[in-house]
């Protein structure tokens, strides 16, 4: 049944100065088992919204459902949210803390209350899955290569086995084969756990070949949303006639106002 975004709108610092509207009348669905890219410039509102999809933050108007139940219900399990939508941070390695690689890995499942012997299966299981070996088990999470770190953070949500993953940036700062592993890792997540990924990046080539859906963020705002050479084609076409996706939206959305009732090819409705 997946997640599902609903006029959701996400305000920092309202009734100041720095106000700043950081997500704007979102509609959104993800599917279960989708790998989507949610790309767009730093600052177009894609951290925001990866927050507010696991409850860390809340929206400031709108609902979000998780398995069609509103998460802003009073009866809602925030716990249950936290436990099947994992997020990987950006920079994740900095949290690495623990003396271990496996000690580091079973902190999240631990914290979920589960026994002993689940959560050193899952911890197990979550480093087998990411391509760490047996033999780095003991060793300092901070005696790895970046590649290295970046993975076990990466097992130490998936020992907690959510249902959607969303990683912010997970490419960010390594070095075009460190990139290649984790753009792989997740494509075989995807392929052989039947995983719905959302993998936010600010670049669209890196994650185009990989995923099957493509949301562009600007402002705020979705702009294009659909398979990637769908969104990729619509791009090179509003280029050439001079005009950027966010500028064409806006045009569009003018004249939508004017009750033009224009629709974009990309613009799917996000219904399952
Ligand atoms: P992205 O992840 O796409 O780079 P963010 O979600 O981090 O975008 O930011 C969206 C907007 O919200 C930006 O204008 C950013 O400056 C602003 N913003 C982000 N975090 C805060 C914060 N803690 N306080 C005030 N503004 C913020």
């Amino acid at each position: 049944m997946g997640i599902r975004l609903e006029n959701v709108d996400y305000v920092y610092a309202a009734g100041t100065a720095e106000e700043k509207k950081a997500l704007d009348d979102i509609n959104l669905k993800i599917n279960d088992g989708e790998f989507i890219g949610l790309v767009g410039h730093t600052g177009s509102g894609k951290s925001t919204l990866t927050q507010l999809l696991n409850g860390l933050e809340k929206a400031t108007s709108g609902n979000i459902y998780y398995e069609e139940k509103n998460i802003y219900d009073k009866g809602f399990s925030m716990k249950e949210l936290r436990g099947n939508v994992g997020l990987v941070f950006q920079y994740p390695e900095h949290q690495l803390f623990e003396v271990s690689v496996i000690e580091d890995v079973k902190f999240g499942p631990k914290n979920l209350g589960l026994d002993n012997l689940e959560v050193e299966m899952r911890s197990f299981e979550a480093l087998k899955m990411v391509g760490i070996g047996d033999d780095l088990l003991d060793a300092s999470p901070f005696a790895l290569s970046g590649g290295q770190k970046r993975r076990v953070a990466i097992a130490g949500v998936l020992a907690m086995k959510p249902k959607i993953l969303i990683l912010d940036e997970p490419m960010a700062g390594l070095d075009p084969a460190g990139r290649d592993e984790i753009l792989e890792l997740l494509a075989k997540l995807h392929r052989e756990n039947d995983m719905t990924i959302l993998l936010v990046s600010h670049s669209m080539d890196d994650v185009a070949k990989y995923v099957d859906r493509m949301i562009v963020m600007n402002d705020g705002k979705i702009v294009l949303d659909g398979e990637p050479r769908k969104v990729f084609k619509y791009q090179r076409e509003l280029e050439e006639i001079g005009l950027g996706v966010p500028q064409a939206t806006n045009v569009i959305h003018k004249l939508n106002v004017l009750g033009a009732g224009i629709e974009q090819e990309c613009i799917t409705p996000k219904e399952a």
